[in-house]
């Protein structure tokens, strides 16, 4: 009797009154706080190195996602979506290597589909552990992955349509999984310190990307030893409008770092901010419409940022605006609700009057008619709408009524993918063919490169320089070659550190 109890551990043993208590113990009859724990204890554990495997983000800018293995517990750092043609879509799957049954926690850094978008295959494989985040991450991931369901259900539908003889198209996931998904969400506050599994607490800070970004470290423990282990998440660009500037971690023994701008600085954003005022003046003397292809998280806030406070200092007359993308208006409003979260230039502006009270011109129109009516409007007028490479969506019908018009005025603010319509754009092509329909292209093509989410190669440096006193290991991901190497140099050359490239599917030791 007496073995079996030390064995599971009875705590009775451990008190002064421990010889009664454990009587009535082995008797069956002690009250649930001293039944014997038949927890497993240390002993019943193979110590075992920590080990890191990376399911995303190695060698490319999607599909971020890495696993933290100890003895204990299994924790999952983002499960995002490959984005690409191809053999990315194929991609997008729960690798062999990783049991959904098996992760104890996952810890989200963002709601970027390239970080968010394959949790609903946990869902649907049966996980139901806890998925930590921020509140306004849990928000604007859950936008991000019903949008995706929606869209491969769309897609599903159309391809089926096509092609009835070939074998059906299926979504990787549908609406179910993700509610599934969003069910498991449990908000967690920045500088929060929170035990996400046995022996691994997580902690939240400013990553200044998106609103709600985080980078996330976490503090493991195995073998009596503990071990601190940095995930960058994705960092954004330093003073950048609305969000507040990244936080440094100053410990760490790893850092898992992006590297997307690892090779190059943006543009300053102060000319960014000028050139863009700039092209909104001219629209507006033009009367004639100013079409913004925008991707609905982020840069849709900036631009109605940067107008309210144009309309604020005079800068231009208000003129109409108009949000025409259900999503970036779903998006928009989830900014809103976390004011508290911006800059302290954010809080001034608004301390003085409301933002909202500058933006009194501006117009949701969230259905197809109101999207429809917009051809009526006279300008000057200015539209977003997506998407934001021009690939579809509701600007391309903007785009198929404008571009002939001289007055009309097309801005691209993002990245332009290879053969998108917006790619011909830049690339000043005067004729282009949509809707089966050939266009002449008179309207003034304008690109501001300057509005990126990411740090540039100064701000990256600057984020690490915190931890460099540490001496870390680093392994760079969220990087194509081109970025990562030339700041794996850097990172040699400033600190003696020589960074680790991990291919995808690689597991290190720590
Ligand atoms: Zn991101």
């Amino acid at each position: 009797m007496s073995r079996s109890g030390r064995k599971t551990g009875c705590k009775c043993q451990q008190t002064k009154v421990a010889s009664q208590l454990y009587l009535l113990c082995i008797l069956g009859l002690s009250s649930p706080r001293c039944r014997p724990d038949t927890r497993p204890t240390k002993t019943h554990y193979q110590i075992m190195p920590i080990k890191l495997t990376f399911f995303g983000a190695a060698g490319g800018v999607t599909g971020s996602s890495y696993l933290v293995q100890t003895s204990r517990a299994r924790v999952l750092i983002d499960f995002g979506m490959f984005q690409g043609r191809g053999e990315k879509e194929d991609m997008n799957k729960v690798p062999a290597a990783l049991d959904p049954l098996k992760i104890d926690a996952v810890v989200l850094t963002h709601g970027h589909l390239d970080h968010c978008g394959r949790l609903p295959l946990l869902a649907k494989a049966g996980y139901r552990g806890a998925i930590f985040t921020t509140e306004p991450t849990i928000q604007l991931a859950s936008l991000v992955m019903r949008d995706s369901a929606h869209l491969q259900e769309v897609e599903a539908e159309r391809y089926n349509r096509k092609h009835p003889e070939k074998k059906p198209s299926e979504p990787i996931y549908n609406a179910k999984n993700v509610d599934e998904l969003i069910a498991l969400f449990k908000p967690v506050n920045y500088y929060q310190r929170v035990e996400v599994a046995p022996g691994i607490r997580a902690q939240f800070v400013e990553a200044g990307h998106m609103l709600g970004s985080a980078s996330i470290r976490l503090t493991v423990e195995e073998g009596g030893k503990t071990k601190n282990i940095v995930f960058s998440g994705d960092i954004g660009p330093k003073g950048a409008p609305i969000l507040k500037d990244s936080v440094g971690f100053h410990q760490a023994d790893f850092v898992v770092m992006e590297s997307t701008y690892g090779d190059r600085d943006h543009k300053p954003l102060a000319e960014t901010v000028t050139e863009f005022e700039g092209i909104v003046k001219c629209a507006v003397a033009s009367k004639g419409k100013l079409l913004v292809p925008v991707f609905a998280i982020g840069r849709t806030q900036l631009l109605l940022y940067l107008l309210a406070q144009m309309f604020r200092n005079r800068t231009v007359p208000k003129f109409p605006i108009f949000l025409d993308s259900p999503m970036a208006i779903e998006a928009t409003k989830i900014y809103w609700e976390h004011m508290n979260l911006f800059d302290e230039d954010f809080q001034a502006l608004s301390r003085e009057r409301p933002l909202t009270q500058d933006l009194n011109t501006l117009k949701a129109t969230p259905t197809a008619q109101d999207s429809m009516a917009l051809n009526d409007q006279p300008g000057p007028a200015l539209i977003m709408a997506g998407a934001g490479m021009c690939t579809g969506g509701r600007i391309m019908h903007h785009l198929r009524h404008n571009l002939s018009k001289p007055e009309a005025c097309v801005l691209i603010v993002g990245y332009q993918g290879e053969g998108s319509l917006g790619r011909r754009l830049v690339d000043g092509e005067k004729e282009v063919t949509m809707f089966g329909e050939k266009i002449q292209v008179k309207a003034t093509i304008h690109t501001l490169g300057g509005f990126s989410a990411h740090a540039g190669q100064t701000d990256l440096m600057d984020w690490f320089s915190y931890l460099a006193a540490a001496h870390p290991r680093v392994a760079l991901t969220h990087g194509e070659d081109r970025g990562r190497l030339p700041l794996s140099k850097l990172i040699q050359g400033r600190y003696g550190i020589k960074t680790l490239l991990p291919q995808l599917g690689e597991t290190i030791e720590l």
